[in-house]
C-alpha cells in the first residue's frame, strides 16, 4: 500500500520538507505504542507545529481518504496510538509549549504535545498543579491524556483528565478549527462538546490548543499500612472512604506484586496486602487526617503502619508501588504481560480483588493485582511465558472473565486506559445500544472515517 503521488505533493505543499517523513527507519519507530497489540506501519510520519498546518494535513487527508492516527507520547496501553492500517502518524510532540499560565485563575493554557511531568515542573513555581498524576507522567502528553481520559493517582481527590479541561482547540476531520468550552468554572450552555472530545481516543477530532483547570500545591504526607488478609485492607478503605477524610491517593498492592517489588529492590516488606495513602492539605489537617487513618488501620489488625518522615523515604513507600511494572519486566524477561484496568462500586472492590486470584489459580497463572483503591479501580498484570500459546490463551480468558464479572457488577472495562484495539469486544457489553449512540456522533463528525478507523468499534457492532 503506497500514498499516492497527488497526496504526497499536497503535503509537500502543506508542510516544509523536515516535518514528514516517509524513512522506514521513523515509521518503524511510530509502528506501535506501549500496549502488546502487533506493530503497524504507518506510510508516513507527521510531525504538525500549528494548528494550522494540522488543519491543512487533515483537509488534505480527507479529500483522499488517508486514514490518521493521532500520538503524543505513544505510552497508551491497549493499542489506542497503533497507526490504523495504510495511516499517516500524525505526531503532535512538537506542540510542546506552554503558553500561558494564569495563577489568578487557577488555570493554564498549553499546547497538547506538553509532557505531565514538565508541565508540572513549570506549574510548581506559580505554586500550582495538574492533578491526576498518571504513573507514566515522564511521557505521557496532555493531548494524549485527553485522548483516553487519563487518571492516576490523584484522580481520587481531584478527579481525572476530563474534571480538568475548561477549553480545548479543536481541528475537526475536514480540516476546520473550532473552540469547544468555556473559562467559567461552572456552565450550562449548550451541549458538552469538551466531555465528548475527552476520551475520544482520537476517533473525533486532533485536539491543538488545550485550557486546563489546576489546583494549589498541596503539603503532602504518605504512609503505607499492611495487612494480614485482603478483607482487612478493603475494610479500611471503606472505613476511610466514610470517615470524611478524602485522601490525595489511596492505593491497594497485593502480596504477589510486594514479592515482585521485595526480589527487584532487595527488600523485606511482609508479602502481604498493602495500602499506601497520600494526604493532601494543611500541615494541622494532615497531622490529624493521618491519626485517624492510623487508628483505623490499628483497629483492622495492620501489622505495619508507618508514616514517611523524609521525602526519601516517601519515595521509596510509592517506589513500591511505582516500580511494579518495571520489577516484573525485569524479573520476567521475554514474558508477554497481559494487562487490564477495570473499576467497580467501591463495596465490590475487595470481593473482585479475590474473584481475580482465583481466576488466576483456576487458569494456573501468575496474576498480580495493583490499583487506586479509593476509587474502586483495579490494575492486573497477567504474566505469560514466552512461546507459551495454551498459557497465553488462559490469560485472555481469564482476562475477559474478569472484564465481563465488572460489567455485571454495574464496573467499567477500562477506568483509564481506553479502549483502541484490545478492548473493542467488551464496549458493546458494557454500553448496549448506547455504541449505537457513538456511532452516529463519530459518523456526523467523521463521515469519511479518517480518524484513528479500527480503534474503539469493532466492524460488526
Ligand atoms: C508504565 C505506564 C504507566 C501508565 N500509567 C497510567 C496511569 O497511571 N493512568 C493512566 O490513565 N494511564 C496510564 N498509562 C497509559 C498512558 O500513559 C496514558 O493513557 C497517557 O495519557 C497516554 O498519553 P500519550 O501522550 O502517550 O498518548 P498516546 O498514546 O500518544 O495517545 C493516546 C490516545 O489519544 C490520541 N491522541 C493523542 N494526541 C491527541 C491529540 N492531540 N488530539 C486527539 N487525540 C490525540 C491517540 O490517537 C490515542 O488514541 C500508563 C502507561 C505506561 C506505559
Amino acid at each position: 500500500m503506497n500514498l499516492p503521488p497527488e497526496f504526497l505533493t499536497g503535503l509537500g505543499n502543506c508542510l516544509p520538507s523536515n516535518l514528514f517523513s516517509l524513512r522506514p527507519s521513523e515509521l518503524e519507530a511510530y509502528s506501535r505504542d506501549e500496549s502488546s497489540q502487533p506493530a503497524q506501519l504507518p506510510l508516513a510520519v507527521v510531525w504538525v507545529e500549528t494548528a494550522e498546518q494540522t488543519a491543512a494535513v487533515l483537509g488534505l487527508c480527507n479529500r483522499f481518504r488517508v486514514p490518521v492516527t493521532a500520538r503524543g507520547g505513544g505510552s497508551s496501553l491497549e493499542g489506542n496510538s497503533v497507526p490504523s492500517p495504510g495511516s499517516v502518524a500524525l505526531s503532535l510532540e512538537r506542540m510542546n509549549k506552554v503558553l500561558e499560565i494564569l495563577p489568578q485563575d487557577f488555570q493554564c493554557r498549553l499546547q497538547p504535545g506538553v509532557v505531565y511531568d514538565n508541565l508540572n515542573r513549570q506549574l510548581a513555581r506559580h505554586g500550582l498543579f495538574f492533578a491526576p498524576g498518571p504513573s507514566s507522567g515522564d511521557v505521557a502528553t496532555i493531548g494524549g491524556m485527553v485522548g483516553n481520559n487519563a487518571g492516576g493517582l490523584n484522580a481520587l481527590r481531584y478527579g481525572v483528565t476530563r474534571n480538568h479541561i475548561l477549553r480545548l482547540q479543536v481541528v475537526l476531520a475536514d480540516g476546520s478549527i473550532v473552540w469547544f468550552g468555556t473559562q467559567a468554572m461552572k456552565t450550562s450552555s449548550g451541549f458538552d462538546l469538551v466531555q465528548l472530545m475527552t476520551g475520544s481516543e482520537g476517533l473525533l477530532g486532533i485536539v491543538t490548543e488545550i485550557i486546563l483547570r489546576l489546583h494549589g500545591l498541596p503539603e503532602r504526607k504518605t504512609a503505607l499500612a499492611q495487612f494480614a488478609d485482603l478483607d482487612a485492607a478493603a475494610q479500611v478503605v471503606y472505613e476511610v472512604m466514610s470517615s470524611g477524610i478524602l485522601p490525595g491517593a489511596l492505593e491497594l498492592v497485593d502480596a504477589a506484586s510486594i514479592r515482585h517489588i521485595n526480589r527487584y529492590k532487595g527488600w523485606d516488606w511482609p508479602e502481604v496486602p498493602t495500602l499506601i495513602f497520600e494526604f493532601h492539605g494543611t500541615p494541622s489537617g494532615i497531622a490529624e487526617e493521618v491519626e485517624i487513618v492510623r487508628e483505623i488501620c490499628v483497629h483492622l489488625g495492620a501489622v505495619r503502619f508507618e508514616i514517611a518522615e523524609t521525602p526519601a523515604r516517601r519515595d521509596q513507600l510509592w517506589a513500591g508501588r511505582k516500580e511494579i511494572t518495571n520489577a516484573e519486566k525485569s524479573l520476567y524477561p521475554g514474558f508477554i504481560m497481559l494487562k487490564g484496568d477495570i473499576a467497580v462500586p467501591l463495596s465490590q472492590y475487595a470481593s473482585t480483588v479475590r474473584y481475580a486470584g482465583a481466576l488466576g489459580k483456576k487458569h494456573s497463572l501468575a496474576i498480580s493485582i495493583f490499583g487506586h483503591a479509593g476509587d474502586g479501580n483495579i490494575h492486573w498484570h497477567t504474566l505469560v511465558p514466552p512461546g507459551d500459546p495454551a498459557a497465553l490463551a488462559n490469560g485472555e480468558l481469564a482476562s475477559a472473565e474478569l472484564i465481563r464479572h465488572a460489567i455485571s457488577l454495574g464496573g467499567t472495562v477500562t477506568a483509564e486506559h481506553g479502549i483502541g484495539l484490545a478492548k473493542r469486544e467488551f464496549l458493546v457489553e458494557e454500553h448496549g445500544a448506547a455504541v449505537d449512540v457513538m456511532k452516529k456522533i463519530k459518523q456526523a463528525l467523521d463521515p469519511n472515517g479518517i480518524l484513528n478507523p479500527g480503534k474503539m468499534f469493532l466492524e460488526k457492532d
